[in-house]
Parts: structure tokens; sequence; C-alpha cells
């Protein structure tokens, strides 16, 4: 991982969509901090095309889409990407996010999960999810180890689902997606991106195992500091990494490559 300070002018200069993580990579201690938030619109006003991608769920898509600086928003760690056609919400769901979360599979799952790892819960934001369970171990207290998340996963993959873990929530579902498959859809999709010519325009910031998709294809990745919790857990790191954890982090990669690519 290379400092963000030794971001260079030409790879500034090549940068046209900026992707971001949202929980831990533009939130501190689970808030979304004027620094990082200001950090969006100084983005958005420096034309640039702002798309966080998150685990997040539907619900909350439908209003970040709509109120936030950005030009669309990829939820449920890629099963959909929401985004504003001329004042209209719209929706392109990924082809392989086939099996809603109220198949029954889901709560053979779901008690599996509770039964085996105790003291994990189903996530507070459950009920506006489309297509997956989040299992929260560190959003709300008790907050659970590492370890624990792992076993969840691991519950979740004897089921034959995908899981990610996040910096709060295990996240689990059926179908051949993920955040970096979804968001390239996305971006082909509205703005022509090409996926293999134009790979150096992405930069993306993200903090932890689920942006491991991301950080592994993208070179122009960046962590914030926090990223280096889960060195140990994860085989694909960041191009970059900023000195600030969470929000200030993000903050300082944003300003580090709107002042090169204008120097
Ligand atoms: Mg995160």
């Amino acid at each position: 991982m290379r400092p963000i300070s030794t971001l260079g002018p030409d790879e500034a200069k090549a940068i046209r969509f900026v992707l971001m993580d949202i929980d831990d990579t533009i939130t501190t201690g689970g808030k979304l901090l004027a620094e990082s938030y200001g950090a969006l619109w100084r983005l958005h006003d420096a034309g640039l095309v702002v798309v966080p991608i998150t685990g997040r769920p539907a619900g909350w898509c439908d209003l970040i889409v709509r109120e936030w600086p950005v030009d669309g928003v990829v939820g449920e760690n890629g099963a959909f990407a929401y985004y504003l056609d001329d004042g209209h919400r719209r929706e392109s769901f990924h082809p392989a996010a086939t099996i809603r979360n109220d198949a029954a599979v889901f709560s053979e799952m779901r008690q599996a999960v509770l039964e085996g790892v105790p003291e994990s819960r189903v996530s507070k934001d459950q009920f506006s999810r489309l297509f997956d369970l989040a299992i929260d171990f560190a959003e709300e207290a008790p907050v659970l180890p590492l370890s624990d998340a792992g076993r969840i996963k691991t519950i979740c993959e004897g089921f034959g689902a995908r899981a990610k873990i996040s910096s709060i929530h295990v996240n689990t579902w059926f179908g051949d997606f993920d955040k970096l498959s979804m968001a390239e859809r996305f971006l082909a999709e509205r703005f022509s991106y090409r996926s293999v010519e134009d790979i150096r325009s992405v930069m993306f910031f993200g903090d932890s195992p689920n942006d491991e998709p991301m950080f592994s294809h993208f070179p122009m990745s960046c962590g914030v500091a926090n990223v280096r919790r889960y060195e140990a857990i994860m085989t694909s790191l960041p191009g970059f990494v900023a000195n600030g954890e969470g929000a200030l982090g993000f903050a300082e990669g944003v300003d580090y490559l709107l002042s090169v690519r204008k120097a």
C-alpha cells in the first residue's frame, strides 16, 4: 500500500469515477462526518462521477441516491444499482440477483447462525433489504470478535450462500454477484465505462474485507487507515492508504486527489 500522498499528477488527472464504501470508510463511529460529506460535494462539484458501493440495504440506497451528491449507488453488496434519471429513481438489478431474501432457505440459514454463534443477531436494517441477510456482529453492542464473524460466514457458506464480512455485519446472499461486478456493470451501462481500457479512471475508497473484490481489481484503490485492522484476514489490499481513519481518511484522500488534479 502506497501512501496516498505519493499519488502522481498523471494518475490523478486520469480519474473520472470516484467510488466509495460507506461504513467506516466515509463514516467514523457510525456517523457521516461533515468532513466526509463535504468531500462528496467537492468531488461532485469537480465534475467527477460519484458512486457509493455499499452493503447497506435497498431502503437506505433509495434515500442516498435522492439526497446525496451522487450519480448512483450500488447496494446490498452488488445486488443492484439505483440512480436518478430525469427526477425518477431507476434501478438496475444484477442478473444473478434472482433469489430474494424471503425465500425459505434464508430462514433456515438465519436460524443456524443465531443458534451457532451466541450473541449474533439480525441487523436492525434487515427490514429494508431485498436480497441479503445481514447479521450484526459489531454495529451494536455486544461487539463480537472477528473470529465470530468468520464462523457466521462459514455457516452461511455451508448453505451454498456467498458471505462477506464488513466492519459491522456479515452479509450473505445467493447468486454470483459482488460489489465489483455490479459497479462495473453500472458504470458501463450509464457512463460507457470499458472494463479493461478505463481501469485507471476509477478510484475506490474502502476499509474492510467486503471491499476486497474492488481492491483486487482497481489499481487506483485507497484504504482508509483502519483497513490495517483486517490485514491478517485479507488477501487483496488497496494500492494506496490514507493516514487518517474513516471519514477523515476519506476526506484526506479526496482533498489530495483534487489538489493534485489542479496542480
Ligand atoms: Mg466498510
